[in-house]
């Protein structure tokens, strides 16, 4: 396959990370955000001591603005974004009745706005050269709600609708448009939920384990290559079983 240009928001990340280097080793070229410079820096020397190469640029991907400074900074260094994965994500739990309007707003803006905020910049382009690839990271909460997790599973929901009508407008622009929804996977974001409620959702896992970010960044690949242009709209769960529905 041609190599091509993408952009992982949230590359820096536990899935984040794994979804760049499956990207590099598909040979497309890739690049991700920071907010923090010299964390992202440091990011950038680890990948390139594994022999992965990632173009780097600021951004907050919450922000219209950081976000369209984040594409005009990839643009500069790797050319025209053909495949975007809006990756980037945050959780704030709280039960509803006790959850602040800044939780609410802060999951919905950087989960789901970001989404509007960063293809927005780059789907023109893509209409114009009649190729592209989009995916959203949502996740199993957003299919089938978590207790205390009602603006994330909102924003989650959300980037599914999002999926499905960007997928119709743009199919006859050679532009896929699906989400993957992973389920439980043994990164930061989980490691913190305290250990006795881990074991339970493990208990829930029908394959008896947490996912690792490898196997939601084959499912993002899975999307890539010309011969996936036939699949646009999908939800593709990834979550070890735990949830079949849609
Ligand atoms: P991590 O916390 O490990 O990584 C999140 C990444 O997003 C980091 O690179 C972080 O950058 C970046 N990020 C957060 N907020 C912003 C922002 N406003 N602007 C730009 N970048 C931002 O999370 P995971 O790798 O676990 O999760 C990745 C995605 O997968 C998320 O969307 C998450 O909701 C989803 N998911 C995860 C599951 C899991 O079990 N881990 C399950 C289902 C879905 P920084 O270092 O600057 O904070």
């Amino acid at each position: 396959m041609q190599s091509r240009v993408a952009l992982v928001t949230g590359g820096t990340g536990g899935i984040g990370t794994s979804i760049v280097q499956r990207l590099a080793k598909m040979g497309h070229k890739v690049a991700t955000n920071y907010r923090d410079e010299a964390k992202g820096r440091a990011w950038q020397a680890q990948m390139k001591e594994l022999g992965i190469d990632v173009a780097i640029a600021s951004g907050d991907v919450s922000s219209p603005e950081q976000a369209e400074a984040l594409i005009r900074g990839v643009e500069s260094q790797l050319g025209p974004v053909d495949i975007l994965v809006n990756n980037a994500g945050i959780t704030r739990d709280s039960t509803f009745h006790r959850m602040t309007s800044q939780q609410w707003s802060e999951v919905i803006a950087t989960n789901l706005n970001s989404c509007f905020n960063v293809t927005r910049p780059v789907i023109e382009g893509m209409r114009e050269r009649k190729w592209g690839r989009i995916v959203q990271i949502s996740s199993i909460n957003g299919q089938k709600g978590q207790y205390g997790q009602a603006n994330y599973a909102a924003a989650k929901a959300g980037m599914h609708g999002f999926t499905i009508s960007l997928a119709q407008e743009n199919a006859k622009f050679g532009i896929t448009v699906n989400t993957v929804s992973p389920g439980y996977i043994g990164t930061d974001m989980v490691m913190a939920v305290p250990e006795d409620v881990r074991n339970k959702i493990v208990a829930q896992i029908p394959t008896g384990r947490l996912g690792t970010p490898d196997e939601i960044a084959y499912a993002v690949g899975f999307f890539i290559p010309d011969e996936a242009s036939w699949i646009t709209g999908a939800n593709l769960s990834a979550n070890g079983g735990q949830y079949m529905g849609w």
